[in-house]
């Protein structure tokens, strides 16, 4: 497995993804199998520091590689908190938001879901109540 740190063109945010090879992460770019979590665009491109960043992992001390660690695992039992207790709606998120805000709307759980940084921005100028949150891939689900 390797890891890149991926960057889309559109939108500038970059996000972590995981892949089995460097020549699988060329397929998947090819057949444009790739997208932006943010704002679904196909333009995506690897960071030039990826690289680095995977072989420098292993040299950092422990103690670092330990904490990294500990991150990912927060960010993993946050992301199984909120898959249980808020309603996934995808990329319907900004019009399920606005409904809720605009309409009262009485839903029993909280939503999450993709938006990108532009739709979050004008959800909050709408003081539409919006956090980010950092998001792993599971492949097991
Ligand atoms: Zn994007």
């Amino acid at each position: 497995m390797i890891k890149y740190k991926l960057i889309c063109k559109k939108c500038d945010i970059s996000f972590d993804s995981w892949f089995a090879s460097s020549k699988e992460y060329e397929k998947l770019k090819k057949k444009s199998l790739l997208n932006c979590h943010g704002c679904g665009s196909k333009k995506i491109e690897k960071t030039l520091m990826a690289p680095k960043l995977i072989s420098g992992i292993n040299r950092i001390p422990k103690s670092q590689n330990l904490k990294l660690r500990s991150i990912d695992k927060k960010i993993k039992e946050y992301q199984k908190f909120i898959k249980k207790n808020f309603e996934y709606v995808g990329k319907n998120f900004t019009y399920e938001a606005r409904s809720i805000h605009y309409n009262n709307k009485k839903k029993n759980k909280g939503i999450f879901g993709t938006a990108s940084i532009e739709q979050i921005k004008e959800l909050r100028e709408e003081g539409i109540e919006t956090e980010l949150i950092p998001w792993v891939e599971d492949k097991n689900n």
